[in-house]
């Protein structure tokens, strides 16, 4: 008789922690650094194009031996959507031991709050040590799930939202206490932290807006040709990825400003590259299987053991 189990948005809800969630990520981005190819196995996103619907759908698949899970992500992303949210997501999970399939789970849940926990660690390690002011460039799911995320780790004095339309900085703003911004230079005016995470294809933040010694973890723009900071920006910042080789394909912040990429946040958690947190940086983020697929395994654990 199959076990097989789908296991919804609720019940992920009802056990997903960040104070859990934070820590696997951490570890899950040393290991991947440091096992790559071997104990890490994390092939290309393919990435389907639905131009007439300026969609796309990305299939994430991963192995991880230390978790021993084979995994795959399945995720669309319609930034168009005006009734239904801009993502939708499964993931499907095998025990690596027998290759049995364990689980099919919704990916919505957890990639809003994988992403939000790798901009955690990535600000923990990059970020001031006692940033004041938090500033958010965009007040969808994401822009949320990194309030949430940042808030764990860290207590600013105060947060700030901008966002293309008024109104929605301005929901945000009233769920989370934090101050509605009408620019995005008056949200990162003096900001320690800041997050995009907008569906923009054009750059939305400049260099001359960010002050010096901030960190910058930039969520959106994954794909090739999309863009959410200035160029003048990339380049000069320290640069940090997930992965080098995923970024140089996926990432137009990267690509189109030819910026240099520093080091891998895995390598900064070893501690064979280091943090420079004197300098204005970069975490620029495109998600990577690996984060989805130990999120997905925590979760199993904490239904079923
Ligand atoms: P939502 O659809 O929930 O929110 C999108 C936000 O972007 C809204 O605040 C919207 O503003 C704003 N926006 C939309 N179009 C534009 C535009 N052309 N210029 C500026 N702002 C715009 O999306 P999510 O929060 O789920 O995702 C945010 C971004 O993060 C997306 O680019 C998404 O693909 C990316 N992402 C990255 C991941 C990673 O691992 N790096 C994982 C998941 C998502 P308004 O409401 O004011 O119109």
């Amino acid at each position: 008789m199959s076990s097989l189990r789908f296991i919804s948005a609720e019940e992920i809800s009802g056990v997903l922690k960040y104070d859990d969630l934070i820590p696997t990520i951490e570890m899950a981005l040393k290991d991947y650094s440091e096992g790559k190819g071997s104990k890490m196995v994390q092939p290309d996103k393919t990435l389907i194009d639905v131009e007439e619907h300026n969609g796309f759908c990305l299939v994430m698949p991963c192995y991880s031996q230390p978790n021993q899970i084979i995994a795959t992500k399945l995720v669309t992303v319609f930034p168009d959507n005006v009734e239904i949210p801009s993502h939708d997501a499964a993931i499907v999970l095998f025990d690596s031991t027998n290759g049995k399939l364990i689980s099919i789970m919704d990916g919505v849940y957890i990639t809003a709050m994988r992403t939000a926990a790798v901009s955690a660690v990535a600000t923990k390690f990059l970020g001031p040590l006692q940033p004041e002011t938090l500033a958010i460039l965009g007040a969808g799911v994401q822009a949320k799930s990194h309030y949430k995320a940042l808030t764990t780790l860290f207590s600013f004095k105060k947060v700030k939202v901008w966002s293309r339309k008024r109104s929605s900085a301005e929901k945000l703003s009233s769920e989370i206490n934090a101050e509605a911004c009408d620019t995005v230079e008056e949200a990162v005016l003096d900001a320690d932290v800041i997050v995009t995470v907008t569906s923009a294809m054009e750059p939305i933040l400049k260099a001359e807006w960010v002050k010096k010694g901030a960190h910058i973890n930039a969520v959106g723009a994954c794909k090739p040709n999309w863009q959410e900071l200035d160029p003048v920006l990339m380049q000069s910042s320290r640069v940090y990825v997930e992965d080098i080789d995923m970024a140089k394909k996926g990432s137009g912040d990267i690509i189109l400003s030819k910026a240099e990429i520093y080091a891998e946040i895995g390598e900064v958690i070893q501690g064979t590259k280091d943090g420079l947190r004197c300098q204005t940086t970069v975490f620029k983020s495109l998600g990577m299987a690996i984060e989805d697929s130990v999120s997905a395994k925590l979760v199993y654990q904490k239904i079923f053991n």
